[in-house]
């Protein structure tokens, strides 16, 4: 439907009643929030009087991304059923407003509503994205307390949860305590163990699906290809995914295709890492492209990165940074700068980093450009004192453009810090000596983050936890679990 005819359809409707036409009413809303026009469609809500109508609108402005629009609705609604509650949490974690989920909930239970099955599962999502592990703790609780029924989709998220917690021991507890007759159980687990670089482990609870006779499926393969990537085993990834074709008859896709090509290229090996893509039976997407590029910036392979360059051009006129990277790392200055030319005409950026800190249960984010945090001079003065302390046992910053360039993240010149640093600073300050720290941050994390937090984990003698985009990353004594590979 077209808003023409949503404009058309709705006034006859309204004249005829709009609460006896669900289904029309759920079409007209998805049309007014697919076009932007939010207005339109509460001007429609405030016409719909029953619960079910009311609470279709919620979904529809969710499925079209307007939260906030879906709040406002929420907002007014005398009556609020369970369907409501769910429809507003799982709208929040599909569109990743994941403390706005963990907030609302806390509403819903002081409210009459009793939270259900799909309660939890949005709610065990929502922990886990954040990796808030006090948040986690509390909502597992929460379950055993009102006996929730778990089925294999919430025992899946706990595992899940558990792990992107940094918890993997907790995540194998629940693993060994929960029914395991369905794939998506093992394949939680692995995942999380997969992050948690323990690849050794995978194997072996890969052999162990067999043994209680659950067959793998295609997400269980990525998993493992995934481990083996992360810790750069070549062999064993050939192995699986070999066996994944000839032994459980599943096609890989894409993305078994493009962690294969990951494997390889990481591993210097990238012209089989080419070879695999020339053989592959759908287009390569651009994730391959840049995971070949990325791996010939590595290794300094000229003539291929510029065949990986001009495919990524084909496919996507937008991948500068990894241009500028690639150039960078080949020291041609001209290229680079014309790269930069480029991406500052088109308002092209790096991405921002974002990192969070969990503390008794209220979550603190930072950013590199925000300073709006309360305690901002407080945590600057740890900040600045840890990296003098760091300086004095050798730290050097790392201000080689190649190598600064390397990371996801933009650095803007008058902002010495990234996010993580921040998120440290605050977790030195506010808990006692010690204890673990615990971080999540949206991206990468860049190699002199990642030097320099090793060292602050000597000097303070604590284990310091990162959970960047790609694994987890547990500091401790000056040396990282990642064993300085990711
Ligand atoms: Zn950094
Ligand atoms: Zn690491």
């Amino acid at each position: 439907m077209d808003l023409k005819t949503a404009t058309k359809t709705h006034s006859r409707v309204v004249v005829l009643g709009l609460a006896t036409y669900p289904s029309l009413v759920s079409s007209l809303i998805s049309t007014y929030a697919r076009c932007h026009q939010p207005q339109i469609g509460l001007r429609v809500f405030s016409k719909v009087l029953d619960l079910f109508s009311r609470n279709l609108v919620i979904d529809c402005l969710m499925k079209g991304g307007q939260c906030d629009v879906a709040k406002k609705v929420f907002g007014k609604m005398p009556v609020r059923d369970v369907v409501t509650w769910n429809t507003m949490l799982g709208g929040y974690v599909k569109n990743s407003r994941f403390l706005d989920a963990l907030n609302l909930f806390r509403r819903m239970l002081s409210s009459k509503v009793e939270p259900d099955g799909f309660t939890f599962a949005s709610v065990v999502t929502a922990c886990a994205r954040l990796g808030a592990l006090c948040n986690a703790e509390w909502v597992h609780g929460l379950m055993v307390e009102k006996r929730v029924q778990l089925n294999y989709i919430l025992s899946a998220a706990l595992i899940d949860m558990y792990a992107k917690c940094g918890r993997i021991d907790v995540s194998r507890q629940v693993f060994e305590e929960v029914v395991r007759d369905h794939v998506s159980v093992w394949n939680a687990m692995i995942t999380g163990l997969a992050i948690h670089g323990l690849v050794m482990d995978v194997t072996l609870l890969f052999s162990r699906m067999e043994v209680e006779g659950v067959l793998p499926d295609s997400v269980t393969f990525i998993g493992i290809l995934t481990a083996c990537s992360h810790c750069g085993l070549v062999e064993e990834g050939r192995k699986y995914f070999d066996m994944m074709q000839n032994r459980f008859m599943i096609e890989p896709e894409l993305e078994h295709y493009g962690t294969m090509v990951d494997l390889l290229g990481r591993a210097g090996l990238m012209e089989e890492a080419y070879a695999l893509i020339k053989v592959m039976p759908m287009d390569p997407d651009v994730v391959i492209w840049r995971a070949l590029l990325s791996a010939c910036r590595i290794h300094r392979k000229k003539e291929l990165g510029e065949v990986a360059i001009a495919n990524i051009s084909r496919l996507e006129s937008g991948d500068f940074v990894l241009l500028s990277n690639m150039y960078c790392s080949l020291k041609n200055w001209d290229g680079a700068e014309r790269v930069r030319q480029r991406m500052k005409m088109g308002g092209i950026r790096k991405k921002r980093g974002r990192s969070w800190i969990e503390l008794g249960d209220s979550i603190h984010t930072f950013n590199a450009a925000n300073h709006s945090h309360e305690e901002m001079k407080s945590i600057y003065l740890v900040l600045e004192g840890l990296v003098q302390r760091a300086k004095l046992e050798g730290f050097t910053p790392l201000t080689d453009l190649v190598l600064m360039d390397v990371s996801e993240e933009e650095k803007e010149e008058n902002l010495a810090f990234h996010s993580e640093k921040l998120a440290l600073a605050y977790g030195v300050l506010k808990s006692s000596p010690g204890t673990k720290i615990r971080i999540s941050k949206n991206l990468r994390i860049c190699l002199d983050c990642h030097n320099w937090i090793k060292i602050v984990s000597k000097i303070l003698n604590r284990e310091i936890i990162v959970r960047d985009r790609i694994r987890f990353h547990q500091f401790e004594g000056g040396v990282c679990s990642c064993r300085d590979y990711w």
